[in-house]
């Protein structure tokens, strides 16, 4: 029989170490917020695969969905052969997205394709080539959405040169001293000193920060921007890879924000676990590319598609945004009472669902504590909890739920975070 200890020892015989791995497991089976390991062991997944089955693994409807697709047929490369369900998910995009501008999508593979086309799109339709970013944002692995991630290790390190055009500008954070004006006042410096605001085609930003720490944009931030891609003529882009799909509470988190981005990406929640990615936008806007300019073998794949429209359904019927919603009042709740007890936990915020808890020593923002997450994920895997860390420092626990997770499993993996803080000393 498997071990996982057995499987780890083949892996690192197979694989490039490049390909890292947060828990030393391998899984054998999943349902809705519990995965099965090779040993038979069962693990409470507060990881949900990076914000990605927040419809649960394996729910029956999108399970059945893939099923019914995979036996009428696998594949024929929508670009040459095309199936209705491709454009009903993009007709159903199109009706969700914020703003009412009319709209147009169409789908990629993974969200750093869905990044790259964005920026694509909006070079084609501008004529400009810069690019603003956010540092600790994070926007894939090739190379253009590497060029745009503001994060170098482990992403970028010995990766580089990348494309050019990219200017970083820092994100608003209140707990480490920027301020929206600063956020604001960066970019016009970025004008004065780096590149002329006509050569700016397009600013991107992910409302809620994911890999850089689960940061919530400030209400008013994204309204600002807003305001300034339109008195230059730029695009604004909303990257709500790991935001969107009712992770925060609404189809897309920027429906929280009051604004209307030119083109939004979405790609992990929206296949409930099947591949598929999204690039959303104003119809006269995405049609800037030529014919024949977008796609790729297998973009939007009729499987995926599948299930995608399956977690659309699932997100409606059970209504998951509000669910998101109460599901993140109800662990900050918790995780705001585990603050009065335990020192190190300086911050706890979020969007819906999309919740954490950042660790410091003694509170102190100036002293990000990783050491102390990392001994938090360790001790919970222990008690059979799956934790996953982000942040700049390593120090913010990021808490991903499936958003069908029972309310029972929810406070039991809670109560093993409370007694694992206990255990590490927090
Ligand atoms: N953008 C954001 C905001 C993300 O969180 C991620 C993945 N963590 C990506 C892009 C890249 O998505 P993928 O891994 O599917 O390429």
């Amino acid at each position: 029989t498997q071990t996982n200890a057995g499987l780890m020892a083949r892996r690192q015989a197979a694989l490039p170490r490049g390909v890292g791995q947060a828990h030393p497991l391998f899984a054998e089976s999943a349902r809705n917020a519990e995965i099965w390991d090779v040993e038979g062991r069962r693990w409470i997944d507060f990881c949900a695969g990076i914000a990605v089955v927040n419809t649960g693994h394996c729910h029956p409807r999108l399970v059945a969905a893939a099923r019914e697709q995979l036996e009428a047929f696998t594949h024929t490369c929508f670009q040459v052969v095309a199936y209705e369900s491709y454009v009903e998910l993009c007709e159903r995009l199109n009706a969700a997205a914020p703003g009412s501008t009319p709209k147009k999508s169409f789908l990629v593979n993974t969200g750093a394709e869905a990044v790259e086309n964005a920026v694509k799109i909006a070079r084609a339709a501008t004529g400009r080539t810069g690019v603003i970013a956010f540092g600790g944002g994070f926007h894939g692995r090739t190379m253009f959405g590497l060029a745009l991630t503001g994060k170098v290790a482990p992403y970028k390190v010995k990766f580089g040169p990348f494309p050019g055009g990219i200017f970083h500008v820092p994100f608003p954070n209140a707990l480490h001293g920027v301020s929206e004006d600063d956020s604001m006042a960066a970019i016009e410096r970025l004008f004065a000193y780096s590149i002329e605001a006509a050569d700016v085609g397009a600013i991107i930003i992910e409302p809620v920060q994911g890999e850089g720490g689960y940061l919530p944009a400030p209400f008013g931030f994204l309204r600002r921007l807003r305001t300034l891609c339109d008195k230059h003529g730029i695009l604004l882009v909303a990257d709500e890879v790991q935001s969107g799909i009712a992770r925060c509470g609404k189809l897309f988190a920027t429906e929280h924000y009051d604004v209307e981005p030119d083109i939004i990406t979405l790609a992990k929640g929206l296949g409930g676990g099947l591949p598929v990615a999204a690039i959303v936008g104003k119809a006269e806007i995405m049609d800037a590319a030529e014919v024949g300019g977008l796609g790729s073998t297998y973009a939007g794949s009729p499987i995926a598609v599948a299930g995608a429209l399956a977690v659309l359904d699932i997100v409606e019927e059970e209504k998951l945004c509000s669910r998101s919603m109460a599901l993140g009042e109800r662990m900050r709740t918790r995780f705001t009472a585990m603050q009065k007890k335990y020192s190190s936990i300086a911050d706890v915020r979020g969007l819906g669902a999309m919740t954490a808890v950042e660790f410091c020593r003694n509170g102190d923002p100036q002293q990000p504590a990783g050491d102390m997450a990392l001994a938090l994920k360790n001790e919970a895997a222990k008690r059979g909890l799956l934790l996953l860390l982000c942040g700049a420092h390593g120090n913010v626990l990021r808490v991903m739920i499936p958003l069908t997770i029972s309310e029972a499993l929810l406070d039991e993996g809670l109560d093993v975070i409370e007694a694992s803080l206990q255990a590490i000393g927090a």
